[in-house]
């Protein structure tokens, strides 16, 4: 295991280094990804981000996102080597190496110091230093922090802070979810007075829908949303046809599920997809109700109590049926959540 100054110490001469996100990486992932990539650039350090999927479009604006190494049949001996030659490793967003699917091996098996930077619930033992709070709403909060403690406050320019900016702004839910702590203000204000753009990036991730998208959006929740009062649940099912049909692109179901969360009483909210890799559930609660416990007991999955994910090898329609069935097991607690909010 190794200490902070031990970390100091080692990013002190030019080092290879690889920086993963979690797989399907979002604003917090990449935006974290980028952030620390921009810093350790100036660092004089050889860095290299590396994804085992694609990232939405809307983030395509990210300081550093053109290089971005994303994994496809032909690239992955390429990847292979970045990795087990790298002499660090970040892996950020992402506390188990389940989430960075085929490279988990990989990664487990270079010889690189593993740096885990992370927010999420019950952390695997892979790495040799950790820098985690599961206080923190988001990774690149962590990131802002690591950097000042590093003493290099000052080089972050406004690129660096704007891609931290996106990490914050998307895993509070804009400033509105429960993990928006002062801490968060206090970053946020930092990486302003730093020179993010709050207003620009705002825009650049939510008014930037393509038509499709948005016709996407109103088809999910007139024909796809279901209600189920009895339970305070409401879920989203979208198939493999719905997708192709309105030619959804990565990226184009984020922040689905929190329409289904917005539902009035609604303390569960679901969103269950149909994708090429297999079917994903991302999983919303209000108040007290662990998400992530139900998607690890069930779904093969974790994250935050109020935010997880999971997948199910079951087919489409099984997996709805899975999903019904287990809400049994729940309906009692779903239903003594006194939540302030859903009164
Ligand atoms: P999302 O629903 O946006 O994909 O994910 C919500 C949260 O749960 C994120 O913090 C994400 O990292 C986590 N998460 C999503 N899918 C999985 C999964 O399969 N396993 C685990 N452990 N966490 C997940
Ligand atoms: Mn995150």
């Amino acid at each position: 295991m190794l200490n902070f100054k031990d970390v100091k110490t080692l990013l002190s001469s030019s080092k290879k280094i690889a920086i993963m996100p979690h797989t399907n990486p979002d604003a917090d992932a990449l935006g974290s990804s980028l952030g620390l990539r921009g810093y350790l650039i100036k660092k004089n350090h050889r860095v290299s981000v590396i994804s085992t999927t694609d990232y939405p479009k809307f983030l395509n604006w990210m300081d550093g996102h053109e290089g971005v190494m994303v994994l496809n049949e032909s690239n992955y001996k390429e990847i292979e080597s970045i990795l087990l030659e790298a002499d660090i490793i970040f892996c950020l967003d992402f506390n188990s190496l389940k989430r960075i699917d085929q490279l988990g091996p990989v990664v487990a098996q270079s010889n690189a110091l593993k740096i885990l930077i992370d927010h999420h619930l019950d952390p695997e033992e892979f790495a040799d230093f950790s820098y985690a709070s599961i206080d923190a709403a988001a990774t690149a909060e962590l990131i802002y922090e690591f950097i000042v403690k590093l003493g290099d406050r000052e080089l972050i320019d406004p690129f660096i802070a704007e891609n931290l900016y996106a990490g914050i702004m998307t895993d509070t839910g804009q400033f509105k979810y429960k993990n928006t702590t002062q801490n968060v203000h206090y970053v946020t204000a930092n990486l302003m007075e730093l020179g993010c753009d709050t207003t620009k990036v705002g825009s650049l991730i939510y008014d930037t829908n393509s038509y499709s998208r948005l016709k996407f959006l109103g088809f999910a929740l007139s024909q796809r949303l279901t209600f189920l009062a009895d339970y305070k649940t409401a879920y989203i099912a979208i198939n493999a046809y719905d997708l192709r049909q309105f030619n959804s692109k990565t990226g184009d179901t984020e922040g689905l599920v929190n329409y289904a969360l917005s539902l009035e009483n609604v303390v569960l909210g679901v969103l269950i997809t149909e994708r090429e890799e297999g079917i994903r559930l991302s999983l919303r609660s209000k108040g007290d109700f662990s998400v992530n416990e139900l998607a690890k007991k069930h779904f093969n999955g974790g994250g935050h109590r109020n935010a997880a994910g999971g997948s199910s090898e079951l087919s489409f329609d099984e997996t709805i049926r899975k999903f019904e069935t287990i809400l049994q097991e729940y309906k009692e607690e779903l239903n003594a959540q006194v939540n302030e909010f859903i009164i």
